[in-house]
């Protein structure tokens, strides 16, 4: 049976600047769709391709702590550059995805590769924030680096374009990443005309987000950027694209846990978002200049 459309949500109008670097469309929470709905997906920040010009200071964001959950930068095009507070650098490219688990406390910094700043480009990716559950949210912090190599790959028949997996399965093919609770984030890159099926079970929360072109789901027309919510039930969905496109799956098992969120920190209660505001305050999350 064919998952039902919940909502077709349009990019919203305005983006936010997340630092000078990131010009995101804030889709979960901000597009209306609540962290609880989504869970264990906390946030949502999608980047469409945007042409920054050539800069002589790398832009981006600066030194700010992170605990209690996963976040998941995924690039289409540029590039960026990470620090943290253990140690861990990275840089990622097109088709690349950083995964960080901040776990009991980090702090990071995220910015425009040094290159890519001096001749600016395009840029285009997704930013996630993934629940921990309770049990987890004090693991110690950890990164992985998940190239664009690494990744599961489907090539679809009739040259409908090809499948990449970055956690979950698809049709059998597992993603790199390492999940505490059933995750799939799967990218449909597809040809014009190109149909693609997913089989997803009922009980996640699952969406699209349509990263560029436009494309048919389950029979409904589906502009560029737009976020489709499908309600829980059903299994099946078909993507056909009107055009060359690119589209991100995102789907998971709630968490069905209290969800205590105070800008950065994702806690179970009150008591433990204070007490992740005193452990940032006395330093407890290291250092990083
Ligand atoms: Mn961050």
């Amino acid at each position: 049976m064919k998952k039902k459309i919940e909502r077709i949500v349009p990019r919203p109008a305005q983006p936010n600047m997340v630092g000078d670097g990131f010009r995101v469309f804030n889709l979960i929470p901000g597009a209306g769709i609540s962290q609880r709905r989504m869970s264990p997906f906390l946030m949502l920040d999608f980047a469409p391709k945007f042409t920054f010009e050539p800069s002589k200071t790398a832009r981006g964001v600066g030194v700010h702590p992170h605990k209690g959950f996963e976040t998941v930068s995924i690039a289409y095009q540029g590039a960026v550059e990470h620090h943290d507070s253990k140690g861990n650098h990275g840089i990622i490219y097109p088709g690349d995805v950083q995964w960080m688990t901040a776990g009991n406390g980090i702090l990071h910094k995220e910015y425009h590769e040094t290159e890519f700043s001096k001749k600016g480009g395009p840029m285009e990716f997704v930013q996630l924030w993934v629940n921990l559950p309770k049990e987890n949210k004090s693991v110690e912090p950890h990164y992985q680096a998940l190239t664009k190599d690494m990744m599961g790959e489907v090539v679809l028949e009739n040259n409908a374009g090809k499948v990449k997996i970055i956690a979950g399965e698809f049709n059998g093919i597992t993603g790199p990443a390492k999940t505490y609770t059933p995750v799939n984030i799967i990218n449909f890159h597809l040809n014009k005309n190109g149909n693609a099926k997913a089989n997803i079970p009922i009980s996640h929360n699952t969406a699209l987000v349509v990263i560029n072109g436009d494309v048919q789901v389950n029979d409904a027309e589906v502009p560029e950027y737009s976020f489709v919510l499908f309600e829980n039930e059903g299994e099946d969905i078909e993507i056909t694209a009107t055009t060359d496109s690119v589209v991100l799956l995102l789907s998971g098992e709630p968490i069905n846990e209290p969800i205590a969120s105070y800008g950065p920190f994702v806690m179970n209660t009150q008591d433990e978002i204070h007490e992740a505001i005193r452990d940032f305050q006395e330093g407890k999350f290291g250092v990083l200049e």
